[in-house]
């Protein structure tokens, strides 16, 4: 029976392909018809050259550094002319092989050149395995902004091969599990806590990790088909990112995105609690699971003008002096809610990066 799971867009639907089916259908695009422009980490290409030979062998390949410098704007006149010169044409594929960055490099292309270009993406990163391989999103930076730019185009398909987990550094698997975590929480309380239970096993039990991938986009999969262009429900999944995105930027991204995630949740958790619209004992639930996950980055010093700044910019807020975040409430449901950035707020938020996180 195959387990592909199809996903509706406003493209058509497209497949997730797992296992043997990812990697029979990669090594198919590598001996087709269709010309293809591969972009792949760098770092991917090198320590798994063998199993992406017939694609790395291709008359046009992009190899990338995967920083957030590397998917600014400033950096895309380079990755045209590249295209460019390698004749790419509106029936070729640019095939995607590495994690959250690569992806939103080569979405964005597909998006904008010659009016659009099919892509294919290959995840290798947990992160991008888990989460942000479906949903149409790309999210590229400016030299004054992260993730400002961006378009709604769904790949045509997505090979997800579990076996590349197997090379990514631990912080990069917790940064993975941070956004799993986001998706149990999403789902409700009963997820999260069977997510909690087996949190510890889940680092070396393949099969294990391989179910909450598939659960973490099935849970995705029904907000998007839903809400794609995340105009309302979909929102939620913000949860945990407007403080997450404000600790990144104020730390120049030395904390993973999925782990200053993890954090970001802990955080919207405990100023729930203290701006008096969620509860210190949901806090106090999620709380031992999330910190496990940001073992290690507890005491990351998080300058606090920095993070404020960072905050009140975010772009989802929609008036100044105020914040828009995903905040759990009184019965733990996770909304949107809009504050202002009162003395409370920055306050509560200062405890917690001071204190709480530490604890
Ligand atoms: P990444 O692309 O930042 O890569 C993280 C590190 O893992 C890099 O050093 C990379 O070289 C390395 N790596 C990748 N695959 C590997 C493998 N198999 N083995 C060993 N090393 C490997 O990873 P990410 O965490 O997936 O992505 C983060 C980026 O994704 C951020 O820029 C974030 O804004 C973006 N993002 C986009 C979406 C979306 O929907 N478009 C969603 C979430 C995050």
């Amino acid at each position: 029976m195959s387990d592909t799971l199809t996903i509706q867009s406003h493209k058509g639907p497209y497949d997730v392909l797992f296992g043997d089916d990812a990697r029979s259908g990669l090594a198919a695009l590598a001996a087709g018809d269709r010309p293809l422009h591969v972009i792949v980490d760098e770092r991917v290409a090198a320590l798994h050259t063998d199993r992406l030979a017939p694609l790395l062998a291709g008359p046009s390949v992009l190899r990338l550094e995967a920083t957030e410098t590397n998917k600014s704007l400033e950096k895309f006149p380079a990755y045209v002319d590249h295209l460019v010169g390698k004749g790419i044409r509106r029936d070729h594929l640019l095939v995607a092989i590495g994690g959250g960055i690569i992806q939103d490099t080569t979405c964005f292309l597909a998006a904008t050149m010659l009016r659009g270009v099919d892509w294919a993406f290959c995840p290798t990163t947990l992160l991008a395995q888990a989460d942000s391989c479906i949903g149409s999103k790309s999210s590229i930076n400016s030299a004054s902004a992260k993730n400002i730019l961006g378009t709604f185009t769904p790949p045509r398909t997505i090979y997800l091969d579990v076996a590349f987990q197997d090379t990514l550094d631990p912080r990069d698997v917790r940064s993975g599990v941070g956004e799993i975590l986001k998706v149990h929480a999403i789902d409700g309380p009963d997820s999260f806590a069977a997510l909690a239970a087996d949190y510890d096993r889940l680092f070396s039990e393949p099969d294990l990790m391989l179910r909450y991938v598939r659960r973490a986009l099935e849970i995705k999969k029904a907000y998007i088909e839903d809400d794609e262009f995340d105009r309302g429900p979909r929102n939620i999944f913000n949860y945990g990112h407007t403080f997450g995105h404000a600790i990144e930027a104020a730390t120049d991204f030395a904390i993973p995105h999925g782990i200053a995630v993890t954090i970001g949740m802990d955080m919207a958790n405990f100023v729930s609690s203290r701006i008096g619209h969620g509860t210190e004992d949901h806090f106090r639930r999620l709380h031992p699971t999330l910190a496990s996950n940001y073992d290690g980055f507890e005491s990351h010093p998080v300058p606090f003008d920095r993070f404020l700044a960072a905050i009140l910019k975010d772009k989802k807020n929609t008036g100044t002096g105020s914040v828009t975040m995903i905040l759990p409430g009184a019965d733990g449901r996770l909304a949107k809610v809009t504050h202002a950035a009162d003395d409370g707020f920055t306050s509560a938020c200062n405890t917690f990066l001071d204190e709480v996180r530490s604890q």
